[in-house]
């Protein structure tokens, strides 16, 4: 009974929150990181500042018949897949809203491709020819993701790029593309796609069934499943980071996500999320933050030693 009282409250609080009107928050410069996120007005812990969805998403390649297609939502049971290797969306909506991508998806075939990324344990390849997939499908214009900040990439990580841009281009003029459709497709678009996804790539690990298990203080001690694929979003992707956030970054059951406040923060005040695992040493996650996002964190928790 307190359980459910209690899960009445936060849904209440939440859609209290939600009336108030548009997300709390603005982007804006930061003095010494580029762009950040910050509240508009206090913020309580727990409130949800807003929602995003993905400009691109993948499932993790393992998982191609595991989760939707679509949404990365894991499949219940066992039914609902085929038998004919095409992939599983988990509803009509998902079907639906990839047909674009798909449609172009299947006329080509894809085995080397498949056979290059598995070889080499990538990911973000696939999410770079869904993207291709989706432009030349007109869902998307093929600058989508010029907004977001790239990596900087080292030369052998070039070489290895346009090999498999030219392994993506072969296999779209094998299939019969018309060259009007593929223009986009580009060595130098393959690689400022890539330098892109590297440090913007989401990890979806799904932690809840419902809106409700979110809001709950239950879904702390719910320990997350692997990850079922990866996603690129606009807004979540001008978030900080930091390795004491105050905010984080959620999934339930799809790339449906929501950013959450993890404390009480004031108006004004950056919201930051972790990039990373926060539990390592202040030594493990210097050597993460360098590596995968090239940059030095000089957070209150790492200039403190922690
Ligand atoms: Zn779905
Ligand atoms: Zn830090």
């Amino acid at each position: 009974m307190f359980h459910v009282r209690r899960r009445l409250l936060c849904t209440a609080a939440a859609a209290a929150a939600a009336a108030r009107g548009p997300p709390p928050i603005r982007v804006a410069l930061t003095e010494s990181s580029g762009r950040g996120v910050f509240a508009t007005r206090p913020i309580a812990t727990g409130e949800v500042l807003h929602s995003a969805q993905p400009l691109v998403s993948h499932p993790s390649p393992s998982l191609l018949h595991e989760v939707c297609y679509s949404c990365l939502r894991r499949k219940v049971g066992s039914g609902g897949g085929d038998s004919s290797g095409s992939c599983y969306f988990c509803s009509d909506a998902c079907r639906g809203h990839s047909k674009g991508f798909y449609d172009v998806e299947k006329k080509a075939d894809w085995s080397l491709f498949d056979d290059h990324c598995s070889s080499r344990g990538l990911k973000y390849p696939y999410m770079a020819k869904r993207l291709a997939c989706m432009v030349i499908s007109g869902a998307v214009s093929a600058d989508c993701l010029d907004i977001l900040q790239p990596a900087c990439l080292h030369q052998g990580t070039l070489t290895e790029m346009e090999e498999e841009f030219e392994l993506l281009d072969s296999i779209f003029r094998k299939a019969g593309f018309q060259e009007e459709v593929t223009t986009f497709l580009t060595k130098e678009w393959y690689i400022n796609v890539l330098a892109r996804i590297r440090i913007n790539a989401f990890r979806i690990e799904l932690v809840a069934s419902s809106y409700e298990d979110l809001l709950s203080s239950a879904v702390a001690s719910v320990a997350c499943d692997a990850a079922v694929g990866n996603a690129v979003y606009m807004l979540p992707s001008f978030y900080n980071h930091d390795c004491d956030p105050n905010t984080h970054i959620v999934w339930l059951a799809s790339t449906d996500a929501r950013l959450k406040a993890l404390r009480n923060i004031e108006e004004g005040e950056e919201l930051r999320i972790c990039y990373i695992d926060a539990s390592m040493d202040v030594d493990a996650r210097q050597n993460i933050l360098a590596d995968g996002f090239g940059f030095q964190c000089r957070c209150l928790r790492c200039l403190s030693g922690d």
